[in-house]
């Protein structure tokens, strides 16, 4: 509930002019109530409109992407890019391709992306794009001709300066490669206009394994900090099977943890004696296959259709598939099974209700904000070595991300602690990220 007239207002207006974006306003409102005891000892803010000019994107851009099949058809798929605040630096965050993929579905990712941008401490704005394209069951052809399609048109928006996407659903490393070598092609520019390219022209080590790293490197601080404990020992249950998911389930593994569970929109593997990477590595990034055939190779494990991992008991929870996958019922198992933090690897992946059901029962909840922005940050780091026309290797970048992901840590409970929200991750994040955009959108004038 917001108590703030000015907050309330703002999202009184923001609801009018997009009542079909509920994904947006969700996000918008939860940073909203977090940030109302900043609002109320910065009346600048409101008098400078800070709010208002946060919750409108900078440009929306969305364009037609027509592309031909296999069998000679042509289809015609939505594409979108929306640059939301360039406050801190380019705008930076992922391009999309997902069949759910619409105008709210990005403007929520962007939103959310101004935050978490800014709570690495780095020059980094916030965007966020996409298409309604379904790459699964493509064909490489017809991945690539959709790529290329989709950046004759984006190519006009975006530069090393500018605006600098990268992966997220559906956009991999093979993704990243056909749409720079289209930039390029259009462009004559071999820049550092995307990132996640494969490290041979111009991507970093370490930026496939970052977000699902940087989520684990996060959530060992916070146990430190707050359990005096470690994953050594603990089970953990992690949703989705990609590129987050998998990584996550690599670090957990290192860290001494046992990873229960994996999954994809189909269902959820259950594999009591750990599960083992190098056969879903196998299957999902060399066969682009789905995760129920991991039971065919694998003695004791199961498949457990149309269900969700929340139900086996855990005592780490590591959402790493969507938005709202995570909801109440959801939540009050994994309270039943006695899980101790719940870390979001996805973006947004607990719903508010189930957010509150954990809180309520003492659950740590390390919000996607701080816990999934190691991936960006390695975005970042690999911006800085293009700039550099430089390659560090794989130990510099990911001892960089163990020391970002520790100070974002810092940071939220700082921010929390200054605002009597004490050990409150999602607070503060929420307030850190806040208070630096804010700021320097104040120092640059009403723009
Ligand atoms: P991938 O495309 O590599 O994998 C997505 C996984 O989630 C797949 O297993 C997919 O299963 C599953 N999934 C997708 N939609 C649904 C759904 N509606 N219900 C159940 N499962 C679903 O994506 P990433 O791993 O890159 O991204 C996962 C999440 O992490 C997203 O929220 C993304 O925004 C976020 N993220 C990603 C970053 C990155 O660096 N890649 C950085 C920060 C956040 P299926 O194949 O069946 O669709």
């Amino acid at each position: 509930m917001l108590r703030s007239k000015y907050a309330k207002s703002v999202y009184a207006a923001a609801s009018a002019g997009a009542p079909h974006q509920p994904e947006f306003l969700q996000a918008v409102h939860e940073v909203f109530e977090s940030i109302e005891p900043v609002l109320r000892q910065n009346p600048e803010f409101q008098n400078q409109a800070i709010l208002e000019r946060l919750i409108e994107p900078d440009r929306q851009i969305i364009f037609r992407v027509a592309w031909t099949d296999d069998r000679g058809r042509v289809n015609v798929n939505r594409g979108w890019r929306i640059e939301f605040n360039n406050a801190l630096g380019p705008y930076k965050g992922g391009l999309r391709f997902h069949l759910s993929v619409n105008t709210g579905i990005v403007k929520f990712l962007g939103f959310e992306q101004i935050f978490k941008n800014s709570l690495t401490g780095l020059w980094l704005g916030g965007g966020k794009g996409g298409s309604d394209f379904d790459p699964r069951g493509r064909s490489d052809g017809e991945v690539m001709r959709f790529c290329q399609s989709f950046m004759s048109e984006l190519y006009r928006h975006i530069g090393a300066t500018v605006d600098v996407p990268a992966g997220d659903v559906g956009v991999g490393e093979r993704e990243i490669g056909y749409l720079f070598g289209q930039y390029k092609r259009l462009t004559r520019d071999f820049s550092g206009v995307l990132t996640g390219k494969k490290p041979d022209f111009g991507g970093s080590l370490a930026r496939p394994e970052a977000t699902g790293y940087g989520l684990c490197y996060l959530t060992a601080e916070v146990l430190r900090l707050l359990k005096n404990d470690s994953f050594a020992d603990k089970t953990v249950a992690i949703s989705g099977s990609g590129n987050v998911a998998i990584f996550a389930a690599e670090k957990a593994a290192e860290l001494g943890a046992k990873v229960l569970t994996m999954s994809d929109s189909g269902g959820y593997i259950y594999d009591p004696n750990g599960v083992h990477l190098g056969l879903v590595k196998e299957i999902k990034l060399q066969r682009r296959g789905r995760i129920a055939e991991y039971v065919k190779n694998r003695a004791g494990a199961k498949y457990v259709a149309n269900k969700k991992a929340w139900q086996v008991p855990c005592d780490i929870a590591l959402p790493c598939a969507t938005q709202n996958e995570l909801v109440a019922s959801d939540a009050r198992q994994l309270v039943k099974n006695g899980c101790q933090i719940v870390a979001e690897g996805a973006n947004m992946p607990t719903a508010p209700d189930a957010v509150k059901i954990l809180r309520q029962n003492d659950v740590i909840f390390a919000p996607a904000k701080a816990a999934n922005a190691g991936g960006v940050a390695v975005s970042a780091l690999e911006m800085a070595q293009g700039a550099g026309h430089l390659a560090w290797d794989f130990a510099t970048v990911d001892a960089r991300l163990q020391e970002i992901m520790i100070d974002i840590v810092g940071r939220c409970l700082d921010a929390a602690a200054r605002h009597d929200r004490h050990n409150d991750l999602a607070a503060g994040a929420n307030i850190a990220g806040f208070e630096r955009v804010a700021r320097a959108m104040l120092d640059q004038g009403i723009v």
